[in-house]
């Protein structure tokens, strides 16, 4: 019986980017509104792992991008 090894650990490559990638963003704290506890976000989006918060798109500080944008990618 053959078994698939499963190498979940991303490559080097690809933490490499993601590193990369999180420092072009803006990483903040600030305490869940609903529970108090200190959360971390990025680009003003938040979410809480202890009660499940999660803060409205429209409060973070990036412009989303439109459907007319997504029709041009
Ligand atoms: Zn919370």
């Amino acid at each position: 019986m053959t078994s698939k090894r499963r190498n979940l650990s991303p490559s080097p490559e690809t933490a490499a980017a993601a590193a990369a990638f999180l420092d072009t963003q803006e990483i903040t704290t600030t305490d869940c509104r609903r529970c108090g506890t200190e959360i971390h976000g990025i680009n003003g989006r938040y979410s809480c792992g202890n009660c499940g918060f999660v803060n409205h798109w429209s409060e973070g500080h990036n412009v989303l991008p439109s459907g007319e944008d997504d029709l041009l990618t």
